[in-house]
This record gives structure tokens, sequence and C-alpha cells, in this order.
């Protein structure tokens, strides 16, 4: 028995997982995702809502399933040069979603091999799936969930893509950090640390280990897909894609090794773009440099929308005019923002041309909340 799950570990981690945990699958109580639901703090993100009751029992996802086999790939590489605007580290490379599939399909052909199961015995997740990772990740102890709500693993720390398999074949379970550790032990092994709460620019957590997704950069510059309210748009800073900074200021990435990088591609060569490149992208241009990228879910616009407030807290005025160009871009989210960071640079006169078209209610209350025309 032992033999045998030691080897499909052994094969699983020789595909490019960095870590292979397995934990005996079963419902869970859930109340830390009841709760967030209930208080609304998924936002729009309603498939989160939708899928709840599958998320806390696998039973619901794979009939029948025994085991939860958790995956962690180790994302950091190194030191980041800084940019012109400040990208999630997980987005500076191709699309994990697609690059993990191959590895996790082998990983598959490996429990039919060593175990005998069938290809209806098992299904697998990277990130999409109506699985609660995080959870699942520290009852296999993958890692703790620290305030951050990272799962942080005590060799990789919180830099760490998570993915699943979930199957009905039944294999001996790994030890969670702590014997009786739940998916609600948040902050196992934060002690009284709090740089991860104190950092986070717009005070998205209520609670240690609980993030409001409404009030998270994350939430709002990839997420949403409409107008970001204004109340976060300078706390954005310069941060274009995601927001890295509770991972960042966590003591515990200070064991983080370059990972292996077997199931990653690069994409570093993102940062180098320069604002004003990105506030011209075409459609065509967009789609070549963000082809095989997380981002291209984003689409030109949700870019251009975000590119405009990272603009506006620039305090570059030199992009005024390709701002004032935006504000009669063909999206309204687009000119919306594009009418707040010009107006945040100082500008107004620019604008004069597009507010006199303008017929967009959401974009004339730009308009009027920054007091032009
Ligand atoms: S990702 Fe950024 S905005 Fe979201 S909780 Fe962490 S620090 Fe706050
Ligand atoms: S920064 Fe501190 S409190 Fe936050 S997750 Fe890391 S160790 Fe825990």
């Amino acid at each position: 028995m032992e033999d045998r799950r030691e080897e499909l570990r052994r094969r699983i981690a020789a595909l490019g997982f960095d870590d292979v945990r397995f934990v005996a699958a079963g419902p869970l109580a859930g109340e830390g995702l009841r709760s967030w639901l209930d208080a609304g703090m998924h936002g729009e993100m309603e498939w989160m809502q939708r899928t709840a009751e599958k998320r806390l029992d696998p039973a619901q996802v794979l009939a029948g399933a025994r085991t939860v086999i958790m995956l962690g790939v180790n994302y950091w590489a190194g030191r980041l040069a800084a940019g012109p605007a400040t990208w999630a580290r997980y987005a500076l490379n191709e699309d994990y979603h697609d690059t993990m599939k191959p590895a996790l399909v082998q990983a598959g052909l490996a429990l039919e091999e060593i175990y005998g199961a069938a290809g209806g015995d098992y299904r697998w997740y990277v990130d999409t799936g109506p699985v609660l990772e995080r959870s699942w990740a520290a009852r296999a102890g993958l890692g703790f969930v620290g305030k951050n709500a990272m799962l942080i693993s005590r060799r990789h720390g919180n830099w760490l893509f998570l993915a699943s398999i979930l199957t009905r074949v039944a294999i001996a379970p790994d030890e969670p950090i702590r014997k009786k550790t739940s998916d609600a032990t948040v902050g196992l092994l934060c002690g009284k640390c709090t740089r991860c709460l104190d950092a986070c620019p717009t005070g998205a957590f209520p609670q240690p280990g609980v993030v409001d997704a409404r009030r998270c950069i994350s939430y709002q510059t990839i997420e949403n897909k409409g107008i970001i309210p204004r109340e976060f748009r300078s706390a954005i800073g310069q941060r274009i894609y995601g927001c890295d900074v509770c991972l960042e200021v966590c003591p515990w990435n200070r064991f983080a090794q370059q990972g292996r990088q077997l199931l990653l591609t690069s994409r570093r060569d993102i940062v180098q773009l320069s604002l004003a490149e990105i506030l011209a992208l075409t459609p065509a241009r967009f789609a070549e440099i963000f082809r095989r990228t997380a981002i291209k879910r984003l689409k030109l616009g949700g870019l251009l929308r975000n590119a405009c407030i990272v603009a506006g807290n620039s305090g570059d005025t030199a992009l005024l005019p390709q701002l004032a160009e935006l504000a009669g871009h063909g999206l309204p989210m687009v000119r919306a923002h594009a009418v707040w960071a010009a107006r945040k640079l100082g500008g107004g006169a620019q604008l004069a041309a597009a507010r006199e078209t303008e017929t967009d209610p959401a974009v004339l209350e730009e308009y009027a909340a920054v007091g032009v025309g």
C-alpha cells in the first residue's frame, strides 16, 4: 500500500509538481465559505455561490470520491526588476491553467497504472474546478492557511499554484502540519505577525484569513468586468493586474527557492511594457502579446481600464494626450477611467471634445464626479 502511494508521489513529482500530498475526501464543515458568501464577500463572482455545495463535498463533484490528491507548483522565480507597472507574479508566465494540463493528464495515467484505476475514477482540476483548494491543501499538510488567506508551504512560502485530483481510489492520507488542523485553523504558524493584514492597500481583510473580494485589488483588476469603484483607484497605485502585497510581505517566503519551472513558461518580458505602449494597444497587438497568458481573459478593454488607473497614479503628465484619446474609446468602461486618470494628472481642457459627445450615464457621472463640465 505504502509503496504504491510513494511510487505515485514520485511519479507525479517527476512531472514537475513540487509537492504531492494525499488526504481523505469527505464533506467539509465549510463555515468559512458559507459565512463569506452570506456576507456577499464574493462580489459578483456568483459562480462561487452557485457551486458552493459542490465545493464543500467532493462526492458531489465525483460520486464515490475517496481521496483528494493535492499538488503544488512553486512559481517563485527570483526578484523582479521594477517596471512601469506592477503585475501579479503568477501572471508573468504562460497561463498555468494550460501549461499544467498535460502534466495532470500524465498524473492521471500514473494513477491508472499504479492503482489500476479507470479513466472515470478520477478528475483533475486547476483553479477553476469546484474544489476548495486551500482547505484541502491544508488538510493534506501541504502547508497552512496564513492570515493572508494564502496556503503557505514551509518549504516554498506562498508562491505556490495549487491543483487537485479527486479520485475514487483510497490512498492512505498524509498528515496535516498539526493533527488537529481543520480548514478553519487560520494563521497556524503566523504567531504574532500581522504584516499582511497591515500592508493591504485597501483594507481587504475583515478578519485574519478572510479576504473581502470586493475590496481586494486582485478582484477589482481581474474579476470586476466593469467600473472599478473610485474609492480604490488611488490605492491600486501601479498594480495593473492582480496584487501580491499580502504575499510579498510574508516572512515565510524567506525559505522560497527558485522553482524548477518544469510546468511554467516565463513571460517576464511583460514587465518591460511601458504605460504608453499599453495605453496604445490595438486588439491585434494585445492578442499578440498576451495570447498565451492568463491576462488575455481580461480582454483589451479590461487592461486599458486598469492601465488608465495606473497612468492616473503615475504622475506622468506626458500620458495626458493618450488619456484624452481614450476618453473617446468605444467602451464606456475605458472612457470613464480615462476621464478619472486625466483629471488625476491635472488635465481637464484635454477632455472638452470627448465630454461634448458623451451620452453614457456612467461616464457622465464620472465627469461630474471629477468636476468636468
Ligand atoms: S491581494 Fe492585495 S488587495 Fe487583495 S488582500 Fe492581498 S494585499 Fe489586499
Ligand atoms: S505575513 Fe505574517 S501574519 Fe501574514 S501570513 Fe505571513 S506570517 Fe502570517
